[in-house]
């Protein structure tokens, strides 16, 4: 009977984890609850899962939050930063499915691997920013990272017909998002809204961003790294506007194993909290046939650069991962509130990456410190590149 803690209820994927966990049935339940805001649909969330404990990021919407409780549901409310990791190790929690958005999610990314609890993880960026320590710190107390993000989900189960010395190499698909087809002299002129409607996946704004600028594939190929233990000459990238076949592991022997399915997170989400079983489910299934033909090319490096950010990170490490983390959610947020154009944000990653002191073995105060003075340096830079209004 797993107790599951879902971190960022109100967002994309936890909306979907609280349906997965509901078709589960009885045996999986929600116990702890966690957003940054939106009391009404937390509220909502907390009468229909019983949860134990809700967590808020203020107390503005704590008072809201109490506010919107039906009589009768009175869970424990916990307020602050401090919230999510405190929950993510509490006694009555054996499954943490993290799916806050960003390096808000690090501290209780950190916490449910030291409490030793399966961390099924949608949140790349704390692999992003502090891959090593969150895989070793899971290492030492034997706490199962279990990946939600599809690729890895894909490649995790792809790992599974061998071992990983017979690993030559991982490929990720990528969708291309939006843009892919545009001709690189008009991403200029590319709205907000634009780069919000995502061809094939249905997902929170800063990752549809991240898609559309490919900046997405590079924090998973970061993310590949730390899951798997690869090296940057294992890890490839291959378009796949479908968004059908996962992703892709290539075996010593040629043998190439690949996961496929519907663009459909709630699969990946029922695999993390079921593994190492597999239930019956009751979403839309693949139709191949329907779809008739399949499509593959490789990523277009000059056009996309932020495919070579990932595998720059994978090479430096330290505390690159963290200042790439850092300045991506200061410049996703810039783009959105029409304070850059789309094609300022890669070259304001740059920028930030060549500009930071650079750490080889990082600690987490030095992380925190690199995600605090990247996310610094990309604000003062903003001005120097024109609104996109
Ligand atoms: P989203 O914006 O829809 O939801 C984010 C959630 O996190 C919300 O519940 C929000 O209230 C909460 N949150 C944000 N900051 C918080 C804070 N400081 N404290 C507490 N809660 C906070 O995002 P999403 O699309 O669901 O993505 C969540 C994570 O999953 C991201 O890291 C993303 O990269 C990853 N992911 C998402 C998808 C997808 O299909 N949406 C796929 C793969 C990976
Ligand atoms: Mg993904």
């Amino acid at each position: 009977m797993p107790n599951i803690a879902v971190l960022g209820s109100t967002g994309s994927i936890g909306r979907m984890t609280l349906d997965v966990a509901a078709a589960l049935g009885p045996e999986y339940r929600v116990v702890a609850l966690a957003a940054a805001s939106s009391a009404r649909r937390l509220a909502e969330q907390a009468a229909e899962t019983g949860a134990a404990c809700v967590a808020v990021g203020d107390d503005g919407a704590a008072r809201a939050l109490a506010g919107a409780l039906p009589k009768g549901v009175n869970p424990e409310i916990r307020v602050g930063p401090g919230a999510l990791a405190d929950i993510a190790a509490r006694d009555d929690v054996d499954i943490v499915l993290l799916a806050v958005v960003g390096g808000a999610g690090l501290p209780a990314a950190l916490a449910a691997v030291r409490a030793g609890k399966r961390l099924a993880l949608a949140n790349k960026e704390s692999l992003v920013m502090a891959g090593r320590l969150v895989m070793a710190e899971a290492r030492r107390s034997g706490a199962e990272v279990i990946p939600v993000d599809s690729e890895h989900s894909a490649v995790f189960q792809a790992m599974a017909c061998g071992r990983r010395e017979e690993v030559r190499r991982v490929i990720l698909t990528a969708s291309g998002g939006p843009f892919y087809r545009r001709p690189a002299g008009e991403l200029a002129r590319v709205t907000p809204a634009e780069a919000l409607a995502h061809p094939t996946w249905s997902m929170g704004p800063k990752i549809t961003i991240d898609s559309a600028t490919l900046v997405n594939k590079a924090l998973e190929v970061i993310e590949a790294h730390h899951l798997f233990g690869l090296g940057a000459d294992e890890i490839g990238v291959l378009i796949h506007p479908e968004s059908t076949v996962h992703s892709l592991v290539e075996f010593v022997d040629g043998s190439v194993i690949a996961q496929l399915g519907p663009p459909d997170m709630r699969m990946p989400i029922q695999y993390a909290l079921t593994y190492p079983e597999r239930r019956s489910a009751p979403w839309e299934r693949l139709e191949l046939a329907a779809l008739g033909r399949l499509h593959f090319e490789e990523p277009d490096f000059e056009k996309f650069p932020a495919l070579r950010l990932g595998f720059e990170v994978v090479r430096r490490g330290g505390t690159l991962g963290a200042a790439l983390s850092g300045a991506d959610e200061v410049a996703v947020e810039a783009f959105l509130a029409e304070k850059i154009r789309f094609n300022d944000i890669v070259p304001l990653l740059e920028r930030v990456l060549a500009a930071l002191p650079w750490k080889s073995d990082p600690d987490l105060d030095d992380i925190l410190a690199t995600d605090a003075r990247s996310r610094e340096e990309a604000k003062r830079c903003l001005p120097s590149y024109t609104s996109s209004k």
